[in-house]
């Protein structure tokens, strides 16, 4: 009697408590319409078109291991000369070291970084690397954001950033028509902050569109759904569209599964009315991951990279086509 009298009286206190120590208000799974909007998207009406297999691109895998390890704070990474572990990615210190990082890889490539500061309240810095086309009036962005939530963010958001990288190693062998352009958004998880100062900067004609990858590296039902977000706005499915051709056309085995959601980078897009889709795991259709925003999202057993590589594979063959490649 004691022990209930207890619980009646303690749990609904702790469950307050607990709450109101996790707002979940400006979070994915604090997102009740999204859970209501999935609804899953037939890639099968698409027909497959007349393209070579020689055309096939390669995604290096074993790359994005390698960089996933180094980006999130799993391996040591090199950095003018130091030995230094990207331990968080939250505090300016942690980002400008992930944004340093990124700049060494890109460069790499031998594409040309620069940075967007930005901001003098809430300061942060967007990270920019680009392949220029032939036409330089025309640019398709891949972005994802660079800032964390608790540590280095393995799942959220170094797949996405990772991914843009090996999808740049993809295409970097290609002359395109168009401009390649990867953005890494500062302060998306403190309200899409970075992403707010970079729409505001951009020349808005020359958007081809923006596909922005969130979290993309876990998929514990081993079904290949996958998240393709546009909310059905009409400036934006042609993005939708493009990724399902590009899953029918290169046999990738993955289900689009659609749901709306404004909590991301590329809705800021969406407020400039400019084309944006939001890639994610199946987050809203019941299989997110359960180290969400957790200490516990670090690379482990829950990152499948077979996934992984599937979606980057689909978005690499979107891109090369909207950057129109030869
Ligand atoms: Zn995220």
């Amino acid at each position: 009697m004691r022990n209930l009298l207890f619980s009646l009286l303690i749990l609904p206190l702790t469950n307050i408590a607990y709450s109101h120590g996790h707002d979940l208000s400006h979070t994915w799974l604090g997102d009740k319409a999204a859970y209501k909007s999935v609804k899953m998207f037939d890639v099968k009406k698409f027909k497959k078109s007349n393209i070579e297999i020689s055309d096939s691109l390669f995604i290096d895998t074993e790359f994005i291991k390698t960089k996933l390890a180094e980006y999130s704070g799993a391996k040591k990474i090199n950095v003018d000369g130091k030995d230094v572990l990207i331990s968080e990615r939250k505090s300016p210190k942690g980002r400008k070291l992930g944004r340093e990082f990124l700049k060494q890889e890109y460069e790499k490539l031998g594409f040309k970084v620069s940075f967007q500061e930005y901001g003098s309240f809430r300061k942060g810095s967007n990270f920019i690397a680009e392949k220029l086309g032939d036409d330089e009036s025309r640019v398709l962005i891949i972005s994802s954001h660079i800032d964390s939530v608790q540590n280095s963010g393995a799942n959220d958001d170094g797949t996405g950033t990772i991914s843009a990288l090996a999808i740049a190693k993809a295409l970097n062998k290609y002359r395109s028509k168009y401009t390649l352009r990867i953005v890494g958004f500062d302060q998306e998880e403190v309200g899409l902050v970075g992403s707010k100062a970079y729409v505001k900067s951009l020349k808005k004609e020359e958007l081809i569109g923006d596909i922005q990858l969130e979290m993309m590296g876990t998929n514990s039902r081993k079904d290949g759904v996958f998240h393709v977000i546009d909310c059905d706005k009409s400036h934006s499915t042609f993005l939708t569209d493009s990724i399902a051709q590009a899953i029918i056309d290169n046999d990738i085995d993955l289900k689009v599964n659609k749901a709306c959601t404004t909590r991301s980078d590329h809705a800021k897009f969406w407020d400039a009315d400019l084309p944006a889709v939001v890639l994610s795991e199946n987050f809203f259709g019941g299989d997110s991951d359960k180290c969400y925003h957790k200490k516990c999202d670090v690379l482990d057993e829950r990152i499948d990279f077979n996934y992984i590589e599937k979606i980057t594979k689909a978005v690499a063959h979107s891109a090369k086509k909207l950057i129109e490649t030869y």
